[in-house]
């Protein structure tokens, strides 16, 4: 058998190889390192990808979020809701930026924000909600709008462990992570579902006038070369991940049914299981499955981890530390939240290896040894 990791870029790489190449060595022959047709070429492709009207790229999905921020003209103290369960990038450039995060407790099915409790915390000083699509399942983006659109918010998704998903509103309509709220955020770093060889980044929008104010953001605020009208910082994808982007774009959909079929296989192994949780599918969305993260009730979860471990199986917890317990946020004093899910989650999520790469054997190796572990 395979040796079993959490990603398996490596084998990926090896399948795509020769074009990649090609591709990386006509960049360094044309020596046009930063900018160019490259990078202009990627940002045409995703945004067709996305059925959306503008692509701005930048250096990683940290920057893409701060960028973002940073184009909605917040003033300090404003009030940015999100979840707590979900990756710091996400609440830490609120932070930096001075605005302030509020956090709220997501859906105990799919792990992503909860409208209701959005809705709730709303105050004056709201002025942003953050979703976020976590491990690949979308946030109710329905709801969120509709709240967003009554109380005259911003919503910028966080949609750098979902690119690829389709949405699915209550009247049929699809439309891809990322281009539902005001502006979507997306991460290539090399474990995503769409993985560059280091960092990038990349924001997507249908606004023009947010579209021209994050692309001047993203290149030190200038409009035009040395001339700068806004404070902004240094972003920019360069062009060797460009050109390996702009392959691997073109396998995005077969990436997504090779995890999503990972996940079916997953889902049978475990299925009816009193002590796991397996995925929920929400009708809504399609599950990209960057993540298959378990949930397990009377289980425990770190002796798993450890087990699993000892057999060559690695396991994750993502995330140990939910944001609103994180020591940079101390100071707004831990307890002024109340994020009973979040918390609850927090002990019981253990995500398993899924990737593009899996194969039978080593999935059947993987249920085997859980099984073993909590049938005990
Ligand atoms: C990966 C990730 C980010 C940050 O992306 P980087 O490219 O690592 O900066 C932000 N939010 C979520 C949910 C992520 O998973």
């Amino acid at each position: 058998m395979k040796q079993l990791q959490m990603v398996d870029t490596k084998t990926q790489y090896l399948k795509i190889k020769a074009e990649v190449d090609a591709a990386v060595i006509a960049v360094m022959e044309s020596s046009q390192f930063i900018g160019g047709k490259v990078v202009s070429q990627f940002a045409e492709n995703l945004a067709a990808y996305h059925h959306s009207k503008h692509v701005v790229t930048c250096a990683n999905g940290t920057d893409a979020l701060q960028i973002a921020l940073m184009a909605l003209d917040l003033q300090p103290g404003d009030e940015v809701i999100t979840p707590s369960f979900t990756y710091i990038a996400t609440v830490e450039v609120a932070a930096l930026l001075r605005l302030t995060p509020v956090f709220v407790d997501v859906d105990e099915k799919t792990f992503c924000i909860d409208p209701v409790a959005v809705e709730k915390a709303i105050t004056p000083k709201t002025k942003a909600i953050i979703p976020v699509h976590l491990y690949g399942q979308a946030a109710n983006m329905e709801a969120i709008m509709t709240i967003a659109q009554k109380h005259n918010l911003f919503v910028i998704e966080d949609n750098a462990q979902a690119i690829g998903n389709d949405y699915i509103f209550s009247n049929g309509a699809k439309r891809k992570t990322g281009t539902i709220g005001h502006i979507g955020c997306t991460s290539f770093y090399p474990s995503k579902n769409l993985g560059a060889f280091g960092d990038g980044g990349a924001i997507t929008t249908n606004d023009d006038a947010l579209a021209e104010k994050m692309t001047m953001i993203a290149a030190h605020g200038q409009s035009k070369r040395y001339y700068h009208d806004i404070v902004g910082c240094n972003s920019r994808l360069d062009a060797m991940q460009a050109a390996v982007l702009n392959i691997k774009l073109k396998h995005l959909d077969e990436y997504i049914s090779a995890r999503r079929k990972a996940a079916d296989t997953y889902d049978v192994g475990f299925s009816n299981h009193p002590k796991i949780r397996v995925p929920f599918r929400d009708s809504n969305n399609r599950h990209v499955f960057h993540q298959y993260t378990i949930l397990l009730e009377n289980v425990n979860r770190n002796a798993l981890h450890n087990f699993l471990a000892e057999k060559g199986i690695p396991s994750m917890i993502y995330y140990p530390v939910p944001a609103h317990r994180q020591k940079m946020f101390n100071t707004f004093g831990e307890s002024s939240f109340n994020l009973p899910i979040t918390d609850w989650l927090t002990e019981r999520v253990i995500s398993l290896p899924i990737h593009t790469e899996l194969d039978n054997e080593q999935q059947q190796f993987v249920i085997k040894h859980v099984l073993e572990f909590v049938n005990n």
